[in-house]
């Protein structure tokens, strides 16, 4: 059979890596790493590489190591290794004991260094990093070769073990591969795999002063830990020749397999540790984990259920082709999952005061009212009923228009869980702003057990005021209007804007922090904390796609 017809449905990644177990390439044995450089936190494209390499590795029940790169000590810190662990765990990944880091591996990949200026292939570079840099060549032209490049390999092998004891200064000799400075491949033109860098590595210490680069370091960690297929993103297209180089020329105990596939960009967002490092330390948001940002922490903090960063990462598969994706489908996906999980609750989120002035006063009743609308199973809640009731301000229209069914002078609703009323008086203040609705209730129309047949055409949420509770909640639109942002793009002015006076349903006082809900008819909302019986919610995403709407009334 064909791997075409065998693997059929498969994404292209998967269908090589059947094809390499079947056909028994490293013994048939696989193994996956995802890489991260812990010089910032995890963002959502780094989800979708998670899912890959811990998702494939599950499927075969192998190993995928959680691999830090940490081959540049002067961006790298701790707080960033232990928010990535946090957010692997997070998304449901174990690494269990296939922990590793670059630094694990420095002596041996300082010792395959030393194989290379053994087998004349690699010199040391005396060069200024101004010279190198001039000399490599451009697209169209060839480089030209050091003068330092037929070195003697001894003299190689002293100057090499000297850098290393530290007896020069940063940037006075690097390390290059011999391979070839006319290659079409720039990648190829005798690239540099070690340099000089006096600067303490937060696992090492002062033990090295030369660090490899990363091509060296990405390649030899694979192999030396046993990796079988190396996944990453497309960038690295033009290093595979490198990456085979490195494998071809030393004695390593496996040969890994590199893989490409794009990166997953995401519209009114940036998907880069560098632009998001910027954002945080110029105070455009609150810290990584500000709930406007496409960081697993920030999504976190917004809501958003890990599940639901999964199946998003699913919808997007896994292709070659650069893309962009729209935010909607993100928003979809979490709505989706949300629907079905959460309780419904009544909070109002602009109240205007109504008070049911046929309604006995002082009196309170209890309403039953169904937690999901789908599921019985996920039970219901008693509702307080009184004469002061709070309902938005956007349900009641003075002078409405021919679509506008909600409530109006005259005109009728129904109380979501309760009882028809009608607005028989409006009360506005000295600026004529609406401040209070006088209403009437019909007692035959309770919900559930009333006598009446009366329909009116559209129902809405309330809270009893009497028995609200209070605290404040936070909407958020995109991080930036412009769908593809670079680092001059202002931030947008609504993507956080607080709601300052809210009135929450009584049930409300039990929730625990981190719990969800939808608020009917706002969205769903995540109790973010909880300070002098205050209650404070972060929106996760509104019910539809306003989103579409918004951008088109902006257009
Ligand atoms: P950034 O530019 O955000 O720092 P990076 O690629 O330098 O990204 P790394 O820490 O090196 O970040 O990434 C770890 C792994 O995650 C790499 O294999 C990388 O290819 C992958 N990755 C990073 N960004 C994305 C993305 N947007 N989509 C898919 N995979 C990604
Ligand atoms: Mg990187």
């Amino acid at each position: 059979m064909s791997d075409k017809k065998k693997y059929r449905g498969k994404d292209f990644i998967r269908q090589m890596i059947h094809h390499d177990v079947d056909s028994g390439v490293n013994d048939g044995r696989l193994a996956t790493r995802f890489p991260p450089e812990p010089n910032g936190y995890l963002h959502i494209g780094h989800a979708l590489s998670i899912c890959i390499n811990f998702g494939i590795a599950k499927e075969f029940d192998a190993p995928c190591y959680l691999r830090f790169d940490d081959t540049n000590p002067a961006k790298e810190s701790d707080e960033y290794v232990n928010s990535i662990m946090e957010d692997v765990k997070w998304l449901g990944f174990d690494w269990g004991n296939d922990l590793a880091h670059a630094s694990d591996y420095f002596d041996s990949i300082h010792e395959f260094a030393i194989e290379l200026i053994e087998k004349d292939l690699a010199y040391v570079d005396s060069q200024t990093s101004e010279e190198i840099k001039n000399s490599r060549g451009t697209l169209n032209a060839p480089g030209t070769k050091s003068p330092y490049r037929d070195r003697p390999i001894s003299e190689n092998l002293g100057l090499f073990d000297r850098m290393k004891n530290g007896e020069f200064e940063n940037g006075e000799h690097v390390l290059r591969a011999k391979i070839d400075m006319s290659s079409p491949n720039i990648n190829l033109r005798d690239p540099i795999i070690y340099r000089i860098l006096h600067l303490d590595h937060q696992r090492t210490g002062s033990k090295w002063c030369i660090y490899p680069m990363y091509d060296f370091a990405h390649t030899l960690s694979d192999a030396i830990e046993g990796t079988t297929h190396s996944l990453c993103t497309l960038e690295f297209e033009d290093h595979r020749p490198l990456y085979e180089w490195f494998l071809d020329n030393l004695d390593l105990p496996t040969r890994p397999r590199q893989i490409e596939f794009s990166r997953l960009n995401l519209e009114h967002t940036i998907t880069s540790k560098r632009k998001l490092a910027d954002l945080v330390v110029s105070g455009h948001v609150s810290g990584w984990d500000d709930p406007r940002m496409p960081t697993l922490s920030g999504l976190r903090k917004r809501g958003y259920p890990a599940s639901a960063i999964k199946e998003f990462c699913n919808r997007v598969g896994i292709t070659k082709k650069d893309k962009t994706i729209e935010m909607s489908l993100l928003e979809s996906t979490v709505r989706e999952e949300l629907d079905s999980s959460c309780n419904r609750v009544m909070a109002i989120l602009n109240p205007l005061k109504v008070t049911i002035k046929n309604y006995p006063e002082g009196e309170t009743e209890m309403l039953d009212a169904r937690n999901h609308p789908k599921d019985k199973e996920m039970g219901s809640r008693q509702l307080p009923f009184s004469q002061n009731i709070l309902i938005e301000k956007d349900d009641f229209m003075e002078s409405p228009n021919e679509d506008f069914f909600r409530l109006s002078p005259g005109a009728e609703v129904r109380l979501r869980y309760a009882y028809i009323i009608r607005c028989d008086e409006v009360i506005k203040d000295e600026n004529g702003e609406i401040v209070e609705l006088i209403c009437s209730y019909d007692p035959e129309t309770k919900s559930g057990t009333g006598t009446s047949n009366k329909k009116v055409k559209s129902a809405i949420h309330w809270v009893s005021s009497d028995h609200s509770v209070s605290g404040n909640v936070n909407l958020f639109e995109t991080l930036y209007n412009d769908p593809n942002p670079d680092s001059e793009s202002p931030i947008n002015q609504n993507s956080m804007v607080e709601i300052h006076n809210p009135a929450f349903e009584k049930s409300l006082v039990d929730a625990v922090v981190g719990s969800r809900f939808q608020f009917e008819r706002n969205g769903y909302f995540i109790l973010n904390t909880v300070e002098d019986e205050r209650l404070s919610f972060n929106r996760i995403v509104t019910l539809k796609d306003t989103w579409a709407k918004i951008q088109k009334k902006k257009g």
